[in-house]
């Protein structure tokens, strides 16, 4: 099975619209194994874009992410992110190389300033461009940056350059929907959903206790799970990046990426989970 939606990036790359996450793999040598297989498996089943930080696990998150597509890292689009206190010059360098080297790879297909910090982003961006030059990293993006942050972005020299925000996004999360969805979507740069799960806890809860979401996924034979990520994914804008250790879920995510909500279900869930009305600060992890 290959994910049949994809999305496109500035640069004309076409990536699959469904990849892995791995916050909090590498953590517990006891499930080592499990997540690499998970991993795997998602590779095997176009879940192809891998995304990792530096500050998972303090690298460990990278090195699991290393051992796990040792052998395929062609086939792999591989994410990582920087933090925002190593955002130029040496400590960037730095970073990246380190990542590299855990991620047993010499390049980078995607690199993220992770969150916003005090370094001006017209130095990440040159920095970033040119270690795009170097080739150690393919292309560069952001990760949780609001509308006003990426509008000074787009103001850098270089800034039109981002391919990606990545951002929280679930059924129980829309607050993006407001503003910075539809501005990323005019300036063609595509949103990257983390948490599309809604990761875990009360909230989750309360999106999995959803009627409509049961019926919805009924009448796809999916479970809820799959539905929730068959609409973070349905405008071929977004690409969602679920966590899983497990490998039945693995599958169950992989076959997301064939599920076509109708307009009918698709106004179903917003009548269930209300788009925004007015702007809403960007909820973050
Ligand atoms: P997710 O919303 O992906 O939820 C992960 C949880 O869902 C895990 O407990 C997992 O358990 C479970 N799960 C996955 N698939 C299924 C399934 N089919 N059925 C039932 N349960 C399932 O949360 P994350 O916060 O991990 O977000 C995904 C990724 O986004 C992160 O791993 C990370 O790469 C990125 N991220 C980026 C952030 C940023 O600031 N840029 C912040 C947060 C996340 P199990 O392992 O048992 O399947």
């Amino acid at each position: 099975m290959s994910i049949s939606r994809t999305i496109q990036l500035p640069d004309g790359a076409e990536i699959p619209a469904l990849g892995q996450g791995t916050w909090w793999m590498g953590d517990d040598a006891d499930l080592r194994h499990q997540e690499i297989e998970a991993l795997r498996r998602g590779v095997e089943l176009g879940l192809t874009v891998i995304d990792s930080a530096e500050m998972y696990g303090d690298g460990k998150s990278e090195a699991l992410v290393g051992e796990a597509i040792a052998g395929c890292r062609e086939s792999v689009f591989l994410v990582s992110k920087f933090l925002p206190n190593h955002a130029a010059g040496k400590e960037l360098q730095q970073s990246l190389e380190q990542s590299l080297q855990r991620l047993n790879t010499d390049y980078l297909d995607l690199y993220l300033l992770h969150w916003r910090g005090h370094t001006p982003l017209q130095q990440t961006v040159q920095d970033l461009e040119q270690l795009c030059a170097e080739g150690v990293i393919k292309r560069w993006g952001v990760s949780n940056f609001d509308v006003c942050d990426m509008q000074e972005l787009l103001a850098c020299e270089g800034g039109e350059n981002c391919q990606v925000n990545q951002v929280l996004y679930h059924l129980g999360s829309r607050g993006v929907e407001f503003d910075l969805k539809p501005f990323l979507v005019e300036h063609h740069i595509p949103l990257i959903a983390y948490s599309p799960l809604a990761q875990a806890g009360r909230l989750r809860e309360e999106v999995l206790a959803s009627d409509t979401l049961r019926q919805v996924a009924d009448e796809h034979d999916a479970d809820p799970f799959q539905i929730m990520l068959a609409w973070s994914i349905r405008d071929h804008h977004t690409l969602a990046i679920p966590k899983s250790a497990n490998v039945v879920h693995v599958e169950r995510n992989a076959k997301a990426g064939l599920i076509e909500l109708s307009e009918t279900q698709l106004q179903m869930l917003d009548q269930a989970f209300m788009p925004p009305s007015h702007k809403m600060p960007l909820d973050i992890i």
